[in-house]
């Protein structure tokens, strides 16, 4: 058999790249209200507010009273790869803001229609613009305007048949929007946060700056779980092996819940990390005799030259140097918390 020709290979045009990149960056709603609120939180913002209808498909509108945005700034705004946050590649290695690649706000106008309102400091009005596949769809409109900035995505993968389909199929993101605030809330208890459906009276998140992480934890997550939890720390200052600091609230043995609640931030940053998860049950597992799931809230703190957290584009995820050996040290802290409240527990059933 004769071989067939080879077919011709061509250059995507920019705007399929483009459009192929953002579906990775904001895979559903939540993605979206995950990078609009670590925005805000770049922004120093202490108030942040989020509006979802139809789980984020109609509308997602995220308002925050951080710097803004300066007018010379919007034409470039939702281009890929401008940021005001990352200059040199080396940056990445001591970079504190949650942002850094400068695709989040760029994804969203080429999956969606983003209007954005802002204000800088000293301003008597603000600005107001929407954008299509990266750039202005006309001039910056002046506008009244209150301290921050709004962003306003609609019509989330209206150009995307597949994606949005699975979407209407499924349950909605709703759940997972408020879900992913509240995690946000009880890290930052210096922010104010409030996430409610467009047109809804009350709000399902609602928390207003406090000193106390319990009280956060308590006016989210409620009375049952905050009663039952204890404060945890553990530090190792061990330069050959690992070095860090972590603090939070676990679950004591009067908890009782069917799944596994995990807050993690590591370096401020909310991720996951299944090894430390799975670790951490296992230490539940061997030493409280109902074995409920635990809930846990846990910051760790390590120098930032310890961790990637540019292994993924949604940046879920970061690795961390010697992540066996920290993990080992913070499951022997959990054994010793959760031995003595045992023993404490004990010792008062008897007497
Ligand atoms: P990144 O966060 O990686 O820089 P984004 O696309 O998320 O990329 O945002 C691009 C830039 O827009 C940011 O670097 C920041 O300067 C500006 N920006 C985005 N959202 C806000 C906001 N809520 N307040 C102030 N500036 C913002
Ligand atoms: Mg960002």
């Amino acid at each position: 058999p004769v071989a067939k020709e080879p077919p011709r290979i061509h250059r995507l045009d920019q705007s399929v790249v483009n459009r192929i990149a953002a579906g990775e960056v904001i895979q559903r709603p939540v993605s979206a209200v995950k990078e609009l609120v670590e925005n805000s939180l770049d922004a120093h913002s202490t108030s942040i507010n989020v509006v979802v209808k139809d789980g984020g498909l109609k509308l997602i509108q995220v308002s925050d009273d951080g710097h803004g945005i300066r007018y010379e700034d919007l034409p470039i705004l939702c281009e890929r790869h401008t940021t005001s946050k990352l200059s040199e590649f080396e940056d990445l290695q001591s970079i504190k803001s949650m942002g850094f690649r400068g695709e989040a706000l760029a994804s969203m106008t080429y999956v969606g229609h983003v209007t954005v309102t802002t204000i800088t400091a000293g301003q008597l009005h603000g600005y107001r613009v929407s954008y299509r596949d990266g750039v202005m769809e006309h001039e910056p409109k002046a506008c009244a305007a209150v301290k921050g900035t709004q962003i306003m995505i609609e019509n989330l993968f209206y150009n995307m048949t597949a994606r949005r389909k699975t979407l209407q199929n499924s349950a909605d993101d709703y759940p997972k929007i408020v879900d992913l605030l509240s995690r946000f809330a009880i890290h930052h208890i210096n922010v104010n946060f409030s996430c409610r459906k467009h047109g809804a009276a009350r709000a399902d998140v609602h928390t207003v700056a406090t000193s106390s992480r319990l009280d956060a934890i308590r006016s989210v997550f409620g009375v049952s779980v905050a009663r039952n939890l204890m404060k945890i720390e553990a530090a190792d200052d061990d330069v050959s092996s690992s070095v860090f600091e972590m603090d939070g609230f676990i679950s004591n043995s009067n908890y009782i819940a069917k799944k596994t609640t995990m807050v993690l931030f590591i370096n401020d940053r909310l991720v996951e990390c299944t090894a430390l998860k799975r670790a951490i049950e296992i230490v539940y597992a061997a030493t409280l005799p109902k074995a409920s799931k635990p809930f846990i809230y846990m910051s760790i703190v390590l120098p930032s030259e310890h961790v990637d957290v540019n292994i993924h584009p949604t940046k879920r995820e970061v690795s961390l140097l010697n992540q066996e050996a920290i993990i080992e040290k913070i499951q022997s802290a959990f054994e010793s918390k959760l031995r003595n409240s045992n023993e404490e527990r004990t010792f008062q059933e008897q007497t």
